[in-house]
């Protein structure tokens, strides 16, 4: 079966690195799977869990977002932040979504807050906090 190398780089270390037959991500215009011998493309991706497949195995990682450069021979993530499920803190991930869900239903109940919410910050991290959750086996 062909391989494609991925990579997977955060600010702070090279989170992934392995030759796999597919990813599959959602970027910011749609899902897309990208296997061997793919077109060269460059997407911004959305804060989800990308699932990799490596033979019959599939693997999850979450992607807090970022950007994707693929190449015929290679994937690069450039991630703002990654984890693989191992690394995933649950009860944190946990609370950054019920922070995050209370936040987006004071909003929507139309309760003042100081400071007030910023809508679009909150969403974007319930999305954070899902991909964790997702990536780890726990999906709400
Ligand atoms: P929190 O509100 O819990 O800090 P966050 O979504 O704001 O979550 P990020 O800004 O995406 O966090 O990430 C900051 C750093 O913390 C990154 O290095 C990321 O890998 C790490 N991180 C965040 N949440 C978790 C988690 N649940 N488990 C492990 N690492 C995490």
């Amino acid at each position: 079966m062909a391989t494609i190398k991925l990579e997977i780089v955060s600010p702070d270390k090279i989170v992934y690195t392995a030759d796999i037959n597919m990813l599959i991500v959602r970027s910011t215009v749609g899902e897309l799977g990208i296997l061997p011998h793919h077109a060269p493309m460059v997407t911004g991706l959305v804060p989800h869990a990308m699932r990799m497949k490596i033979g019959d195995t599939e693997s999850l990682i979450a992607v807090a977002g970022g950007f994707m450069e693929v190449q015929p021979d290679k994937i690069t993530v450039l991630a703002s932040a990654a984890e693989l499920p191992v690394e995933i803190d649950v009860l944190r991930a946990q609370k950054a979504y019920e922070r995050a869900k209370q936040r987006l239903e004071a909003l929507k109940d139309g309760k003042k807050t100081d400071p007030p919410i910023d809508s679009i910050r909150a969403e974007i991290a319930l999305k954070r906090a899902l991909a964790r959750l997702q990536a780890s086996g726990h999906s709400f």
